[in-house]
């Protein structure tokens, strides 16, 4: 079976031709469902997802139970996901259907991950497209994680990758590094990304700036060293002007004038200790959200139809992913318990 999961947050103008799209590309398929995660959205997408749903048995629909932010609905939908094979894609219709044939066949010839590569972005601002160039640079400069540019969230995974990154519990998540990490065969799509279909891109400057965070600081300790080079700096450049007020007072007749070196040196050692305890700050920050060990999310309701008995539907849910599974459960991860 297929999975094709996607987060939705406010997408009510571009659910029914995904709809149409997807089922268009995945209809020579044998089986497959259609994971929709609705991110508490408060336009009409949900009403529109359970009319999908009524028609279409093929359709679940899982409902946060509010907005948890892109990154947290994707979870969700892997965590949920029933497939084989599942392939994560935007709503927005940015990540055209028609790609996935690509990224199946790929998965057929043995490969576990299938990433997206974006060979041009149309209908994106320029300082979107710039700093989405410059981050991917600098994540490649900074961890060791060899992350591909230019990708997206945009990719397909194989169950044994799913049920890899489903253990991956951590509460600040960058889905597309921790794909990257989990290993296993990778191989790569390139394709052509559209603008959106309709509405506005939800990811503001301060959401794209957190998800850079978030990356940078879940894969790399180079901040944190950083630290270090800053003290040897500011000590080299200690010593080297010590020497050199020895020496002057030693050579010249005036005495040294200490009004500008004194504020000078005590205003930049002082922002150097506090951009170093702000990165340590971010560090403990995400440290404290692991401890606390919150749900990722949380389940407000589940629409999804048993298709060997149609029957079900909907389902409450608390927080724990497949409670329809009937029968005593295995021991599971963390996650399975927790969402
Ligand atoms: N999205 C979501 N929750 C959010 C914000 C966005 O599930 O809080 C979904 C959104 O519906 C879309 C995808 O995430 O399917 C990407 O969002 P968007 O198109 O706004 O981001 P961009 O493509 O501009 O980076
Ligand atoms: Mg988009």
């Amino acid at each position: 079976m297929i999975s094709v999961v996607v987060p939705v947050f406010n997408e009510q103008d571009t659910l029914s031709e995904l709809y149409r799209r997807l089922i268009e590309v995945l209809e020579p398929e044998e089986d497959f469902e259609l994971v929709f995660v609705d991110d508490g959205s408060t336009d009409r997408s949900r009403g529109i997802l359970l009319a999908l749903h009524e028609r279409d048995p093929r359709v679940v629909v899982l409902g946060l139970s509010r907005n948890f932010g892109h990154q947290l609905a994707l979870t969700a939908g892997v965590d949920h996901a029933h497939g084989d094979a599942i392939v994560i894609m935007d709503a927005d219709l940015q990540d055209p259907p028609e790609v996935i044939p690509a990224l199946l066949a790929q998965w057929r010839a043995g490969f576990d991950v299938v990433y997206g590569v974006r060979e041009q972005r149309r209908g994106e601002s320029v300082f979107k497209r710039g700093t989405a160039w410059a981050f991917y640079r600098l994540m490649r400069a900074l961890t060791p994680l060899d992350l591909p540019v230019d990708t997206g969230d945009f990719r397909l995974l194989s169950r044994r990758a799913a049920d890899a990154l489903v253990r991956l519990r951590e509460q600040h998540r960058f889905v597309r590094g921790m794909a990257r990490w989990v290993g296993f065969r990778q191989a790569a799509v390139t394709y052509q990304r559209d603008p959106r279909f309709a509405g506005r891109s939800t990811y503001s400057t301060g959401r794209m700036a957190a998800l850079a965070f978030d990356a940078i600081f879940a894969f790399s300790k180079v901040p944190l060293r950083l630290a270090t080079l800053l003290g040897a700096l500011t000590a080299l450049a200690c010593v080297g002007y010590a020497g050199w007020a020895v020496w002057v007072k030693l050579t010249a007749d005036q005495p040294l004038l200490g009004w500008a070196s004194t504020i000078v040196a005590i205003l930049l050692v002082g922002s150097v200790q506090l951009v170093c305890l702000g990165i340590i700050g971010e560090y403990i920050g995400r440290i404290h959200d692991e401890v606390r060990a919150r749900p990722l999310y949380l389940v407000g309701d589940v629409a999804r139809k048993d298709v060997k008995n149609l029957e079900t539907s909907p389902i409450r849910e608390a927080s724990t992913p497949r409670t329809e599974e009937p029968g005593p459960a295995p021991a599971r991860p963390r996650s399975e318990q927790g969402g």
